[in-house]
């Protein structure tokens, strides 16, 4: 469902004189007039497409906030940008299902193709997962717009709720011509991080998103949206994945390295169905106890194994994962920088493409 949004200052003020009886729709409707009159007595202001998908930041005791009551709880936002939003869907991120990405990439898609004038997509998800479906929409909306992934670590009903702040800051970088190119960007606690390297690295402190060693792309202070650096591995505009053209991603399974590990996992998981693992491993490539021998099973099903690194950050150097694999065909690929999470999402996109192992080689050097 599409809906025009308003201020919350405004529409309070409606609310005290609209009388009872007019719906929610009418009183809209007079908003969006009076906001589009305003509007147009200076220059057109940036359009930004809010896609709600639920999450902490909708996560009001008593039940959730709508699309419109997100956007209603910023103040004077309509002074700001021209925006529409959709209530894609309103629950906790790790019960999207990835029909669901699939679907929520394919309408980011459409949306830019049809809309010219749109500056830019707000995207609000859950904390928990969000750097997953992030990346994957760096990997799939294949526009030079940006996407900006925002969420909360607070819900509305919980003193010093930051999620009303967190989204402004969002649209803002949405509505910013210096997000160009960025690709899909994380944006909370004013800073902007980008999709592929960000984490979440606590489980409860506000600042839980980070890029670790790389740092922020840039941050939204209250005068401006600044930018330091830009992503360089391929991405968004330039990506090959196609999601018009994937109907279901294939299941990968992440399986970690721990000391006395046994390959039994990785065969039943390749025994299930799974079409791709991603080994966590402890270090630079290492597994342990008999994880060697899963791994051979796996591969001997050609099923791909992708080798990452449990410790958060660092390369696993390509050719690392192929060790032992001699001439035939490459299952076994070098997850690059990728945590394993990330390491997942580009693998489900890869083997969704192609079945050539040196194919996917090459995208884990690229992406
Ligand atoms: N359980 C929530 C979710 O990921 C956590 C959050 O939004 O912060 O949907």
């Amino acid at each position: 469902m599409k809906r025009q949004f308003v201020g919350f200052a405004s529409a309070l003020a409606l609310l005290l004189v609209v009388p009872a009886g007019i719906s929610m729709s009418a009183q809209a409707t007079v908003q969006a007039a009076q906001t589009q009159a305003a509007a147009s007595q200076d220059a057109p202001l940036p359009k930004v497409f809010l896609f709600a998908t639920g999450g902490t930041i909708s996560n009001r005791d008593g039940g959730r906030l709508t699309v419109d009551e997100l956007i209603a709880s910023i103040p004077g936002l309509d002074r700001r940008v021209r925006g529409e939003g959709e209530q894609f869907a309103n629950a906790a991120s790790s019960s999207l299902t990835l029909d669901q990405w699939l679907d929520l990439s394919r309408r980011i898609n459409a949306r830019f193709k049809s809309d010219a004038e749109l500056s830019g997509v707000v995207v609000t998800s859950g904390t928990d997962t969000l750097e997953e479906l992030a990346y994957f929409l760096h990997l799939t909306v294949r526009d030079e717009r940006p996407v900006v992934v925002v969420g909360s670590m607070r819900n509305p009903s919980t003193l010093g709720y930051e999620g009303a702040a967190n989204l402004e800051d969002a649209f803002r970088a949405a509505a910013d011509p210096a997000s160009r190119g960025m690709g899909t960007v994380v944006v909370l606690n004013d800073e902007i991080n980008s999709a592929r390297e960000v984490t979440k690295t606590d489980a409860l402190r506000l600042d839980t998103f980070e890029s670790r060693r790389y740092g922020v792309l840039g941050v939204v202070d209250s005068d401006r949206v600044a930018y330091f650096r830009k992503p360089l591995r391929r991405h968004s505009a330039q990506s090959e994945f196609d999601v018009t053209k994937i109907a279901e991603l294939p299941r990968v399974d992440v399986i970690l390295t721990y000391q006395g590990a046994t390959g039994d996992v990785i065969t039943s998981v390749v025994d299930s169905g799974a079409k791709g693992v991603v080994m966590a491993t402890a270090g630079a490539g290492a597994t342990s106890g008999t994880q060697g021998e899963g791994m051979t099973y796996a591969v001997g099903k050609e099923v791909f194994v992708v080798t990452t690194t449990r410790t958060g950050s660092g390369r696993i150097m390509s050719g690392r994962g192929r060790r032992g694999q001699g001439g035939g065909p490459t299952y076994r690929i070098a997850g690059d920088d990728l945590n394993p999470i990330k390491a997942r999402i580009l693998l489900m996109l890869a083997i969704a493409t192609t079945n050539d192992g040196a194919e996917i080689q090459r995208m884990f050097s690229e992406y």
